[in-house]
């Protein structure tokens, strides 16, 4: 079931979210739920906390080919090595029509849990290691927005509020 994405600036976006700690068929059902949500948006990850679930879980899929589909489903995923500086443009399925650069580690190492509760290490660069790094973020309350200088977060508030405002208006 495809399940609303909630925006920015919800504050179910800023909360924290928790270990899991047993793999159920909710668990299942909720990965299911998460990854059509990601490939209706369509995005390259998504986070639980982002339809207003806060567990620590992930998918993310940075295919490029449409018809190869390669979905990495992390549970409790964790950053045990960064290195390296990125400095890519991002962006977000909580925080639409808007992107920016953000700085980031260029290869980072993870380890996760997958639903059947076997640990994997995922050794990355590139876009995956940026999407590990933004959709971990999501875990911990934290959006690529929230990486910016005041400046530039500022300016992207007002325009973004703005816009948001203007929506609103156009649908009354
Ligand atoms: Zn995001």
């Amino acid at each position: 079931m495809v399940r609303t994405i909630l925006t920015y600036p919800d504050p179910e976006l800023k909360k924290r979210s928790n270990p899991v700690t047993v793999i159920t068929d909710k668990t299942r059902e909720l990965v299911r739920d998460m990854a059509e949500t990601m490939y209706a948006a369509p995005g390259v990850g998504l986070a639980a906390p982002q339809i207003g679930v806060h567990q620590r879980v992930i998918v993310i899929d940075v295919s490029t080919q449409e018809d190869k589909p390669e979905l990495i489903v992390a549970i409790n995923p964790e950053i045990v090595h960064a290195e390296g500086e990125a400095f890519e443009e991002e962006g977000c399925l909580s925080i639409p029509k808007f992107s920016a650069n953000v700085r980031r580690h260029a290869r980072v190492v993870v380890k996760a849990l997958n639903l059947d509760g076997e640990e994997l290490t995922y050794r990355c660069d590139d876009l995956l290691a940026i999407a590990f790094q933004h959709e971990i973020d999501h875990l911990d309350g934290i959006l690529f927005i929230d990486h910016l200088s005041p400046l530039k977060k500022g300016i992207f508030r007002k325009r973004y509020l703005r816009a948001q405002e203007d929506a609103k208006e156009h649908h009354k």
